[in-house]
């Protein structure tokens, strides 16, 4: 099945077509060697297989899969969305120059602060929604690497991926994109002329919270890509063939779970929009939405499954509706089939650039109607408490 004539939704929903050779099986087996044999004459020409550290046979069809759903030569998945991306800063060197959005997934930002900074990276943060801030902070021949997340946790900023691509190219760098909230389905940044993507593939792309695991894909197989793998085969940050297996099944269903979050979480968006207990809703759904214009560019068929609500009250009330969902899941993480709600100050902890009153809410594949009722009683009990 390698016509491109094929759409994205039915390359996923068949794994690219696979079929056992031998067998005729329409699922893969799963692969726990460790080890490969070497050929007579010494080399290991006939499989290229050495030792599972550097890659497994299960994860030929997730990284294929992935590659084709992004539009790139080559994808690598690992152990964790942080092992995935902090390969992309480990691949530089010590003394490069490298910017930042000042608003990201809090743990990454938390490495690229403390152990990136200590090991020589000059790390600049930014507010990467704007274009000018970027264009400011990205200095000629000096820096090599600049990264976006969008949209961006927890409060769903949108940067400009097209127009960043083009600053960080005319400066000599590099432009990746953590694009775990938007994913394939909804944005493709190697086409708006990202050189990396990123995915937590723990969120949307496996999709059932029973998985951590990371990727990424590159627009050109080159030294770059080369440095990633060894990395990876190096750090020995690579998945487990079990949770590999996993990842691809969760991949096959990834655009319906995400096309549906996405209408549900645009329908919450509106009506919590004007709920009498909400101060604002943050998603880019919304033409209210500061980034709304940009996300109507970059994104198609949907603004993703992910929003926030600022609840009246402040911090207190926030917690307090947390504490009275039933249906929603008081839980970290994102992109699961069970929608999860989360004071996320409160896990950031002091520094965290998150509103005291946010709850990020990552919507599943529940009835809508549902979701919105459980968070409607338990805001109307917050209050009255
Ligand atoms: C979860 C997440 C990560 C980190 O991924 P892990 O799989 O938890 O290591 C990075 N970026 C974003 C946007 C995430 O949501």
């Amino acid at each position: 099945m390698k016509n491109v004539q094929f759409s994205a939704a039915s390359l996923a929903a068949q794994a690219m077509g696979w079929i056992d050779p031998v067998t005729k099986a329409v699922v893969p087996p799963i692969h726990m060697a460790s080890t490969y044999l070497r050929d007579e004459d010494n080399t290991y020409s006939s499989s290229g297989r050495v030792y599972a550290r550097a890659d497994n046979p299960t994860f030929d069809q997730a990284e294929a899969t992935l590659a084709a759903l992004e539009g790139g030569p080559k994808a690598l998945i690992f152990s964790s969305g942080m092992s995935a991306a902090s390969a992309c800063f480990l691949a530089l060197s010590p003394g490069d120059h490298v910017v930042v959005p000042k608003i990201m997934y809090w743990a990454l930002r938390n490495w690229l602060a403390t152990f990136a900074t200590h090991w020589g990276l000059k790390v600049d943060f930014v507010d990467a929604e704007s274009n000018d801030a970027i264009a400011a902070a990205v200095q000629p021949g000096r820096t090599k690497l600049v990264w976006l997340e969008t949209p961006a946790n927890p409060t769903w900023g949108v940067s400009d991926i097209a127009a960043v691509a083009e600053m960080a190219h005319k400066a000599g760098a590099l432009l990746g994109v953590d694009s775990t909230v938007a994913t394939p389905v909804l944005t493709r940044p190697l086409e708006l002329g990202a050189d990396i993507v990123m995915h937590s593939a723990t969120k949307y792309l496996n999709g059932h919270s029973d998985i951590i695991a990371g990727a990424l894909v590159t627009a050109r197989e080159d030294a770059y890509w080369t440095r990633l793998r060894t990395i990876r085969a190096q750090l020995g940050t690579i998945l487990g063939q079990t949770e590999a297996w996993l990842l691809m099944r969760g991949m096959r269903t990834l655009f319906p779970r995400v096309q549906w979050a996405c209408r549900s979480a645009q329908s919450l968006a509106e009506r919590f929009a004007a709920h009498p207990m909400i101060a604002e809703v943050l998603y880019p759904g919304l033409p209210s939405f500061a980034g709304h214009a940009a996300a109507a560019r970059q994104m198609k068929g949907g603004f993703g499954g992910m929003l926030s609500v600022r609840v009246k009250g402040g911090e207190r009330a926030a917690i307090a509706t947390a504490a009275r969902v039933g249906l929603w899941k008081r839980a970290t993480s994102l992109g699961g089939v069970e929608s999860l709600i989360e004071h996320r100050a409160s896990i950031e902890g002091s520094g965290t650039p998150c509103p005291p009153d946010l709850l990020r809410l990552s919507v599943g594949v529940e009835d809508a109607g549902d979701l919105h009722d459980d968070l409607d009683q338990a805001l109307r009990r917050a209050h009255n408490a």
